[in-house]
């Protein structure tokens, strides 16, 4: 049976509770023989700034550099409202990013059947949804420069972000798409504004250049990003894999997982290249959704999304798609057993704890009824 390194971050907020069942998790798949995972906890966002003064140490940037692949729950709340701008909580997450140099962020966005009702959409609409949203994560206006705020002296200031892209990046991340389009439903949605920037015209040429190059097989279509937003919520079966930018697939992806019912339900992965000599990639896996602070210490989070992360991580960094298949089932066979957290709840239902739903997952992965 083989062994991986696992990194984890919980992080703030509802962090530690939604990672204590992933550790259940990880346990459960050791002792079905699937793989051995050893573990090592660091410190991320707030709570690496009160021990550290940073948002994250050299020490865990050095053993999350080491680990097969690392696990982040989530970081941030209120208490750090006003710490310096270069420690705030999500500078850790920011600086996992570019150090590992994780640029393609992958964001399913699946409807369990028996969540359909949940979502804010009809659920002719959302009901079977399985799309995959690539976003760029490593450039673009989140980490252009020039990136300041000018005094211009007379009595007015300027905000100047700077959105920027290389062909390397645009193509790097459209190979991402291209290649698992050909895994799933074999389309890529190419998504920018080249209609009002410069950087849209670009990633639209460079990303029809790589599809005739190299995956003439594979359907690409091109949308407006404000145009493939509305599409979202209107008819988000016509999408499979859709690309697009830092910015963009922010906040696409986050009306993606409105479809889903639930922030709690939505896994995350954020992939490197394939280093030549190992043959392995960097890689972080974390919740899409943040640390939550008006509910967290009170049991009331929703692990799935945390425990759906693990599952990326067997898929796309230790080759066990069949063990992350078999977990997606477990999931599936829970909620449709009727258990939910709150944040799911159906009207009327006793909604269950966090550590509840974490041990109903573990029972129906180990094959007991749910
Ligand atoms: P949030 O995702 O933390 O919460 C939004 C809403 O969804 C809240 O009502 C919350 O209770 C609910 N929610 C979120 N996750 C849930 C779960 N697993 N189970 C049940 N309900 C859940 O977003 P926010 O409130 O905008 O931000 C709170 C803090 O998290 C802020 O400090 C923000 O900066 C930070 N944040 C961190 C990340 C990250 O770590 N990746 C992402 C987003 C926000």
């Amino acid at each position: 049976m083989a062994t991986y390194k696992l990194f984890l971050l919980p992080g703030d907020g509802i962090g530690p509770e939604v990672m204590a069942e992933v550790v259940k998790v990880a346990a459960a798949l050791g002792r079905l023989g699937v793989a051995h995972f050893e573990t090592e906890k660091g410190l991320v966002g707030g709570c690496a700034y009160d021990a550290h003064g940073a948002a994250i140490s050299d020490a865990d940037m050095a053993r999350a550099s080491a680990a097969d692949a690392v696990l982040l729950a989530a970081v941030g709340g209120p208490k750090w409202a006003d710490v310096p701008y270069e420690a705030r909580p999500e500078a850790g997450l920011l600086r996992l990013r570019k150090d590992l140099a994780l640029y393609a962020n992958l964001r399913p966005a699946i409807c369990y059947p028996a969540l359909a009702d949940a979502s804010s959409l009809k659920r002719e609409v959302v009901e079977g949804l399985d799309i995959m949203i690539v976003r760029e994560l490593t450039g673009g206006v989140y980490f252009g420069e020039p990136k300041q705020i000018i005094d211009l002296g007379n009595g007015q200031k300027r905000g100047v972000d700077t959105q920027v892209y290389d062909t390397f990046e645009i193509e790097r991340i459209a190979r991402v798409a291209f290649d698992l389009a050909r895994k799933r439903g074999n389309k890529v949605t190419s998504s920018e504004k080249h209609n009002v920037m410069k950087s849209g015209v670009l990633w639209k040429e460079v990303v029809t250049a790589l599809h005739k190059r190299e995956f003439p097989d594979v359907t690409l279509e091109h949308q407006l990003a404000d145009a493939l937003g509305m599409q979202l919520v209107r008819w988000p079966k016509q999408f499979d894999v859709i690309v697009t930018d830092n910015l963009f697939g922010d906040m696409l992806s986050d009306v993606a997982s409105m479809l889903t019912g639930s922030l709690g339900m939505l896994p995350s992965a954020s992939l490197g290249d394939l280093d030549a000599k190992t043959g392995k990639r960097k890689a972080l896996y974390e919740p899409v959704h943040g640390s939550a602070p008006d509910i967290a210490g009170k049991g009331l989070a929703n692990p799935i999304a945390m425990i759906g992360s693990l599952g990326m991580a067997l898929r796309y960094s230790f080759g066990l798609g069949d063990a992350a298949d078999r977990l997606d089932a477990a999931i599936a066979q829970v909620l449709a057993s009727g258990l939910r957290t709150a944040d799911i709840r159906s009207e009327g239902g006793k909604p269950v704890s966090t550590s509840q739903m974490g041990d109903a997952i573990v029972a129906a992965l180990e094959g007991a009824k749910a």
